[in-house]
């Protein structure tokens, strides 16, 4: 170890002049002591690093030193040594890369943290599967008065197949069993929950959903599909009380924190069980007792028919009680359409394997542009969720209109998901400042992106799927994110299909539309500096820089010297947090131990 350039005698004598000095009213509140060279002494440096900072001015430092929650400087080992004290925490890298904390651009964050609470379907390949893990859930969760679950694959059930309450019957028949599927559009009941919630024979399907029915007795099935979940969750789910809240949202964070997310923007609640606008107060009350691990930047969704002066006034109220670096408010959502694989996404044309078919948009256009034209006026950002190339069209017209007529300036508003784009709306993002949020993962080119995703939109308009690096080259702003709980939050399989757009076995050969891969630095951009700027932070955030929050991580791997098939398989080892190391791997641990003990 370097021996320390400032005495400890020097260090007391200086800390007392300080001292003396804020007694007498005349010194900031963060007395700082000084280390060699006058330089303000760190509460900890880390050495030895690879550290890729996403600062365009200087990309590359080899160590960071750190104090309260801040950095203090990024740069050579010699810069960063100067701000060594006899006091200051080392971290030694150990040559591993090193790079801002990842945001996640649209999360739900509260829908997935009660999800990693119940029972867990993501990898089940049976039924039978699925009914172990459902009757284990049972077995031990003896007080659960519902057992939920999410995640199920429809291909679970053969080809067009869906689920049938007979299944979980025979393993659960005295308690409700509801599981969600992984896409967040079906749900799977048993014959208690369907009782529960009053559903028979004789219930008409609600707007927007439908209880599938048996074709010989018209009973359902126990396959909900769509908004009459809501039917179904809304009269009977006990909503999880405030402790399960607060025990789902810490245990959420760790898994943020594991996967090396420091911050998640919310577009607001998925589930009709809460979401996270709704546990704003309780996010609160886990900032003012100093446990929150990730920053939070939250939504809320509005619905149609249109924006009435009382969620315009939730929106700007929440603006006003939570704006500080841990937890902010004051963003709205809108929701314009469905998803391609059901033919609910809003398309300018029909849908190629079903002529009969275009989408519907889920607002009226002027109650839509009337909506953003005011919201933007107050100053609140605006998602809106827009999938089909015809959604997409009416966001960029909307927000265009709204600059038009209130010569508003850096309102950032965001588009979230773009699966298909016209060909002339590319260039728009760049043109009129709107942010691209895409989900990379969701161009991950499975079965359902090539047997349904592809044939429903043919191959002209397929051709424009999740166009990353046209929107990016036409000075589009791209922020990625997952979606979780619809994906893992974890984001490196997202930064490997970024690069790739390939399956993990490699297909399609060359990727699925190659040309629309970006590079590595972008993709990082897309989670970092790009992230926070989406959520107005990019002068505190995003960056390894002097002077911003001191957000960052240690990874296992070189993301640069490795294979981009490698990419997802990346493993977080430390995530610092304000200053703060929030979580440290196992291997992390033992290795560093090893080499204090040298
Ligand atoms: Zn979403």
């Amino acid at each position: 170890m370097a021996s320390p350039s400032i005495s400890r005698i020097q260090a007391l004598t200086l800390l007392t002049l300080l001292l003396l000095v804020g007694a007498g009213g005349l010194c900031c509140a963060r007395a700082a002591i000084a280390a060699s060279d006058g330089k303000e002494a760190a509460d900890v440096i880390v050495i030895n690093a690879k550290v890729y900072t996403v600062n365009a001015a200087r990309p590359w430092a080899e160590a960071v030193a750190i104090r309260g929650e801040r950095i203090l400087a990024a740069g050579s080992q010699q810069e960063v040594e100067r701000h060594r004290s006899p006091q200051t925490r080392v971290i030694n890298a150990q040559q591993h890369l090193v790079l801002p904390g990842f945001t996640d651009c649209h999360i739900h964050f509260l829908d997935g943290s009660l999800s990693l609470l119940q029972v867990k379907l993501d990898d089940a390949k049976t039924i039978e599967e699925i009914q172990q893990r459902v009757k284990t859930y049972a077995l031990e969760h003896p007080d659960a008065p519902w057992v939920l679950g999410r995640g199920w694959q429809y291909t679970v059930f053969g080809a067009g197949g869906m689920p049938n309450r007979a299944d979980l019957d025979a393993i659960v028949a005295e308690r409700p069993v509801y599981l969600e599927s992984f896409d967040g559009h079906s749900w799977w009941a048993n014959s208690k929950a369907l009782k529960l919630a009053g559903i028979t024979r004789e219930t008409p399907d609600p707007a927007g959903g439908k209880f599938v029915r048996d074709a010989a007795t018209g009973e359902p099935t126990g396959a909900v599909k769509e908004d009459a979940a809501d039917a179904v969750m809304r009269r009977a789910i006990p909503r999880p009380s405030r402790e399960e809240i607060r025990q789902a949202l810490l245990r959420g964070m760790q898994e943020a924190n594991r996967a090396g997310l420091v911050r998640g923007i919310s577009p607001g609640g998925v589930s009709v069980q809460g979401g996270d606008f709704t546990a704003l107060d309780v996010y609160d009350e886990l900032r003012r007792e100093g446990k929150l691990s990730v920053r939070f930047y939250i939504g809320s969704r509005l619905e149609p028919p249109e924006a009435s002066p009382a969620q315009i006034d939730r929106i700007e109220d929440a603006r006003r009680h939570y704006h500080d670096e841990w937890l902010a408010a004051g963003a709205a959502k809108f929701f314009l359409d469905g998803v391609i694989e059901s033919h609910t996404a809003a398309m300018l044309e029909p849908y190629s394997d079903d002529p009969t078919q275009n989408g519907k948009l889920w607002w009226d256009p002027d109650q839509y542009k009337r909506a953003v034209e005011e919201l933007d006026r107050r100053g609140i950002q605006i998602y809106t969720h827009a999938i089909g190339d015809k959604a997409v069209r009416l966001a960029l017209d909307a927000y265009e209109e709204a600059q038009g007529r209130n010569h508003s300036r850096d309102a950032r508003p965001r588009i979230e998901h773009i699966e298909s784009i016209s060909a002339q709306d590319i260039p728009r993002f760049g043109r009129l400042g709107v942010i691209a949020s895409f989900q990379p993962l969701h161009a991950y080119p499975d079965d359902d992106v090539t047997q349904q995703w592809i044939p429903h939109l043919g191959p002209e308009r397929a051709s424009r799927g999740w166009a990353f690096r046209s929107v990016e080259k036409t000075g589009g702003i791209l922020a990625f994110g997952s979606d979780w709980p619809i994906v893992t939050l974890n984001p490196w399989p997202g930064v490997q299909n970024a690069l790739t757009r390939q399956t993990t076995e490699g297909d399609p050969p060359g990727g699925f539309l190659p040309n629309e891969r970006i590079s590595l630095e972008d993709a990082i951009k897309a989670y970092t500096l790009n992230a926070a700027y989406a959520a107005r932070r990019e002068k505190e955030a995003g960056s390894v820089e002097s002077g911003k929050l001191a957000d960052l991580i240690i990874v296992n791997q070189d993301l640069f010297k490795i294979e981009p098939t490698e990419i997802g398989k990346t493993e977080v080892l430390l995530t610092m947090v304000g200053g703060k190391v929030v979580y440290e791997s196992a291997e992390w641990k033992s290795g560093r131990t090893v080499s204090e003990a040298k």
